[in-house]
């Protein structure tokens, strides 16, 4: 995942998040091992340094810098109708969750889907008088390849009776969720709930019983959380109204358009470990695959993206490769912009 000094109008930037150490580790007495060059985007593990776009925390730039610099323009983008995703990779402990905000007891207040959804709202407020917004949100995981709606109101109950089953997958008479891409290459999920919202109450409500469901599930599934991606995806449409009052410069653009939609992908991505811990034994490095089919494609299609050299070529993006990468397809390369946010632990 290092970043080969990617240029300034690069699509897709890659951050690295160290988290301090916690709890358990200072009594443990573990010592940092992880060095931020001062003044650089690069980090330091003995004797090999790697460079990324950005770096923080543990003495990088402060962590609450990181929503200005990488997630403000993709919130910018989305009113201009540009798709986004955002990615947190990392292995399991290493502060994905945390980073996204999708965890119900920290972090609630600094991860970055709680600060996207503030940004957007009071971005639509300010703009109300002259475009009418509609937004939706669904929040799925993908598990061993298959896509779990979190917001499925009829399966939210029966998180408790799951006993440690697959019921949850699998409700009976709910057809599974199928990614369907239309002639103009719109990716959708068919089957899958998708809600509307008006404020941002309800938008964090719909966070929260995604992320409940999410943690149930995990519970009663022995820890399926680390071995998912979870997607909370957010769909912003505008719509101009007859007459605008007043013609502020910027949004000139979109007037002569009158409608857009763009959408904006928050992927909290499974723990990154078992990649590297397969490879030695046949069926465990089957089981690897099949759980991590996910996160090698992604691997792929973002190096695929990510080289322009490879990009000039057109080499083949492999986006059917998995449910993940078919489903961020139109949300990845292309005209959309993409972070990618590597979380370590120090
Ligand atoms: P992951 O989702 O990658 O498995 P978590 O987000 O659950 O990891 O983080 C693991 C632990 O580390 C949690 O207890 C979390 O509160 C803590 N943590 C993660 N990142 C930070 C941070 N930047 N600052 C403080 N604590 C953090
Ligand atoms: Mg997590």
């Amino acid at each position: 995942m290092e970043a080969t000094g990617a240029s300034e109008d690069c699509c897709v930037k890659v951050a690295v998040h160290v988290r301090p150490l916690i709890g358990d580790e200072k009594l443990q007495g573990c010592k940092d091992c992880v060095t931020v060059i001062q003044g650089k985007p690069q980090v330091q593990i003995g004797t090999h340094s790697f460079t990324f776009d950005h770096v923080y925390g543990s003495t990088g730039s402060p962590s609450s810098s990181m929503f200005e610099e990488c997630i403000v323009p993709l919130v910018d983008g989305l009113f201009q109708g540009y798709n986004a995703t955002v990615l947190a990779y990392g292995q399991t402990g290493s502060g994905k969750t945390y980073t996204m905000g999708t965890s119900l007891k920290d972090g609630c207040q600094t991860g970055i889907i709680p600060l996207v959804m503030n940004a957007l709202f009071s971005k639509i407020e300010s703009l109300k008088h002259q475009i009418e917004f509609q937004l939706h949100v669904s929040f799925i995981e993908i598990l061993k390849e298959e896509v779990r709606d979190l917001l499925d109101p009829t399966s939210l109950n029966k998180a408790d009776t799951a006993n440690g089953n697959t019921g949850k997958v699998n409700v009976p008479g709910k057809p599974l969720i199928q990614i369907r891409e239309s002639s103009n290459g719109v990716i959708t999920l068919a089957g899958s709930t998708e809600v509307g919202v008006s404020t941002l109450k309800e938008m964090a409500a719909y966070l929260e019983q995604g992320s409940l469901s999410r943690a149930t599930g995990s519970t009663n599934m022995n820890n399926q959380s680390s071995r998912s991606h979870a997607i909370f995806t957010i769909t912003l449409e505008q719509m101009h109204k007859a007459n605008p009052i007043s013609g502020d410069g910027s949004l000139n653009d979109i007037m002569s358009e009158g409608y857009l939609c763009a959408k904006l992908h928050l992927v909290d991505l499974a723990g990154s470990e078992r990649a590297k811990r397969t490879g030695s034994d046949g069926m465990r490095f089957k089981e690897g695959v099949h759980i991590n089919k996910g996160l090698l494609a992604l691997g792929n299609v973002i190096s695929a993206l990510g080289d322009e050299k490879k990009r000039k070529e057109g080499v083949h993006v492999p986006y059917r490769d998995s449910k993940l990468t078919r489903l961020l397809q139109d949300s990845l390369g292309g005209n959309s912009r993409t972070v990618m946010i590597a979380c370590i632990s120090p």
